[in-house]
């Protein structure tokens, strides 16, 4: 289906995208366009205005600081993250990107895009809440009047960045800008998928840093994460936080619980095995 008509701008700065969204309640930040520009051919979403992050090279790229905390530009693509030398630094970043869809998909498709659209089948929302990362997000403020629009940064937890189906703590007239993701080896993935390279039916992420730390995805709005001491007790604490998943064409709600807990546990002794 063709596009209904949009506006489209393509900011030189991040500044200027910020003043841009925040100027039009209507207008979305268009990051790889895997899931926006779907979402619109299919009428499911119609925004007045893409404002195109593509030109904004301040958002790409990874870096890497001498306490081991990784920061990722909110439009680098899965791609970039897996050739990365920096992000080897926390391996499981680069072998959970490998695991998305294909490579069409993986050569535009960003970090940045992947958690904002919170779709709950995605592979990232659970890897970000295991690995504690944290989201930085900017806006502007006094944006419409004489004076120049200043910009201000606030940082959200992962634990607190999703917030249900599609929505997450940024918020109109909002950028997500990076990602910074604490230093760490331990970590482990597990997902079952329709078919290779297909969307997760249930995926679990799980990083092993003291506590054992699971994110399961696909069983709810948002990842639910479960903290334990062994890996051995992971099945137990997902049998007991108490988990309603959805029943779809893919899988039936018990089928999806019990996925939750075989893959928690293979992705926590993943994680443990690396310890
Ligand atoms: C065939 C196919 C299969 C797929 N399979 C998988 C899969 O198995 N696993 C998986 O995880 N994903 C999968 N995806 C989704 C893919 O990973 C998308 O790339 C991702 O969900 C969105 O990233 P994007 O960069 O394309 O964002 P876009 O589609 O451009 O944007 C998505 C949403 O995020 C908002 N947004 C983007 N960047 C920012 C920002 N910096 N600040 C604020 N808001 C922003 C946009 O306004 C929009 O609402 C698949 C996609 C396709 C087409």
């Amino acid at each position: 289906m063709l596009l209904r008509e949009v506006e489209y701008a393509k900011p030189a700065s991040v500044a200027e995208a910020i003043e841009l969204l925040a100027a039009n309640d209507g207008a979305r930040a268009l990051a790889g366009g895997q899931t926006l520009v779907n979402v619109m051919k299919a009428r499911a979403a119609s925004p007045d205005a893409l404002i195109d992050l593509n030109g904004l090279d301040e958002l790409r790229g990874v870096e890497l600081a001498a306490d081991g905390t990784l920061t990722i530009g909110a439009m680098t693509t899965y791609t970039e993250i897996m050739a990365s030398a920096e992000a080897k630094a926390r391996p499981i970043l680069g072998e959970v990107c490998a695991q998305i869809a294909d490579v069409q998909v993986r050569n535009r498709g960003t970090i940045g895009g992947n958690v904002c659209s919170n779709d709950p089948t995605n592979h990232l929302p659970p890897l970000m809440a295991a690995v504690g990362a944290r989201m930085t997000i900017a806006s502007a403020t006094g944006v419409g009047s004489t004076e120049p629009a200043s910009i201000v940064e606030r940082e959200v937890a992962a634990a607190d960045f999703f917030l249900g189906v599609y929505m997450t703590a940024v918020g109109p007239g909002e950028l997500l800008t990076k990602i910074a993701i604490p230093a760490g080896k331990h970590d482990g993935f597990a997902a079952v998928t329709l078919g290779a390279d297909g969307t997760c039916i249930v995926n679990a992420a799980a990083t092993v840093d003291g506590a054992v730390r699971v994110a399961i995805g696909c069983v709810d709005a948002v990842p639910v994460v479960v903290t334990v001491d062994s890996p051995d007790a992971v099945a137990e604490a997902v049998r007991g936080a108490g988990l309603e998943p959805p029943s779809d064409v893919h899988a039936s709600s018990a089928y999806r619980a019990h996925l939750a807990e075989v893959l928690a546990t293979r992705a926590a002794r993943q994680a443990a095995e690396r310890s």
